[in-house]
């Protein structure tokens, strides 16, 4: 214990500030609720499940504005398993990679050890910023991460110029950008995410939405077309084609859990209706605002991304001085009901993350930074 009490009167109304699992809604507590018994402890091969998945992908493409041709895909694993499907379904031979931070290097290493592919070609930089892939050729995929959770740095989403003529792919690791964000699909060709961070809803799911080129792309790789060699051995948990069949029958190939399908579908449709992709991403700037404002106004607190431009609106990092421990802020904070605000573990820094997903009140994130004060103060 640390023996610091935040007065009741400043504490947030919610003190969960998590960048994944994120904050649940107390509404989609209620759908969950709603769900029991006619959906919980169901079929999922039967009508009422289906309905859901298929309001969940109709809800997807509604807030992603998708353009025509694009397909809302999903599939049991989380956004880790959807890179080994890029490696099994989407990669011809070489990628190229964008790496700043734990999750745009975890790609770039399965990539790498895929007997069949060459090695990736790497355009990296030290965490803290970004650093997108660039034009080269022999290159079929070009990959990056639109928001790097671990180090709280968003990076453009963009295809890279003479991309399309080379026939390359555009592959997002949306997982925490997507919801909190702006985006423009049509640059993307494949742009995943799974749904415990914006979508506050719990893990195990990867969705994708797959634009023309790369469904047609995972076909031909299915079919041993531009291949060296004989076809690939892809494992059939790891087909995206069969992904792709199960989702248009709004279907996954393997039985999903049912919660999370009804924690996201319900935080999809209140995305909607509060205003869709731009009322959550105005929400999350406002949020993010609030923190860095007070970051570099305080005197033990600064953001660790310099560059304005490379900072993150959903996954906020501040470097505390030497002076003040994150060890003890956290557990101060803890002990208050205030959760998850550490540092990507590996990141190895004196730090506090705190996400700001459109789930979080602005006005919790302003009692946030106050709580900080009245901790450090005291410490
Ligand atoms: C959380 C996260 C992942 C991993 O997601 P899982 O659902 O745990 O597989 C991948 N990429 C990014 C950018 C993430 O934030």
């Amino acid at each position: 214990m640390s023996n610091i009490q935040i007065p009741q009167s400043m504490l947030p109304e919610d003190g969960r500030f998590g960048s994944g699992p994120t904050k649940i809604r107390p509404a989609q507590m209620q759908a969950l609720n709603d769900a029991f018994p006619h959906l919980l402890g169901t079929s999922h091969r039967q009508t009422p499940v289906k309905q859901l998945v298929a309001s969940l992908r109709s809800g997807l493409s509604e807030f992603f504005s998708l353009p025509d041709g694009y397909e809302v895909v999903l599939g049991n694993g989380g956004a880790s398993a959807f890179w080994e499907i890029i490696c099994a379904n989407l990669v011809t031979r070489k990628a190229a990679c964008g790496v700043y931070g734990s999750f745009t290097k975890k790609l770039a290493q399965s990539i790498q050890t895929a007997p069949f592919l060459e090695d990736p070609v790497i355009y990296a930089c030290d965490p803290g910023n970004y650093k997108l892939p660039e034009y080269t050729e022999h290159v079929d995929c070009y990959c990056w991460a639109h928001n790097e959770t671990s180090t709280g740095v968003a990076a453009p989403v963009e295809r890279v110029p003479g991309s399309t003529e080379q026939n390359a792919l555009t592959l997002i690791d949306a997982t925490s950008g997507a919801g909190a964000l702006p985006v423009d699909i049509a640059q993307t060709d494949a742009y995943y995410f799974s749904p415990q961070k914006a979508f506050g809803a719990e893990g195990g799911l990867w969705v994708a939405i797959l634009s023309p080129a790369a469904i047609d792309r995972a076909e031909h790789i299915q079919q041993g077309v531009g291949l060296a060699g004989s076809t690939r051995w892809i494992p059939p948990f790891l087909s995206l084609t069969s992904a792709i069949e199960n989702s248009r029958k709004n279907q996954t190939l393997n039985t999903p859990a049912l919660a999370t399908l009804v924690l996201m579908e319900n935080q999809v449709r209140y995305l909607n209706e509060q205003g869709g992709l731009q009322w959550a991403t105005a929400r999350c700037q406002r949020s993010a605002s609030i923190i860095y404002d007070w970051a570099e106004q305080s005197d033990y607190a600064s953001p660790f991304v310099t560059d304005p431009k490379a900072r993150s609106q959903a996954v906020v990092t501040v470097d505390l001085d030497a002076s003040v421990s994150d060890q003890a802020v956290l557990a101060a904070l803890r002990d208050n009901g205030i959760v998850d605000v550490n540092s990507y573990r590996k990141l190895g820094r004196n730090q506090l993350r705190i996400g700001v997903f459109p789930s979080v009140e602005p006005d919790d994130v302003r009692a946030l930074t106050k709580c900080i004060d009245y901790v450090v103060e005291r410490l």
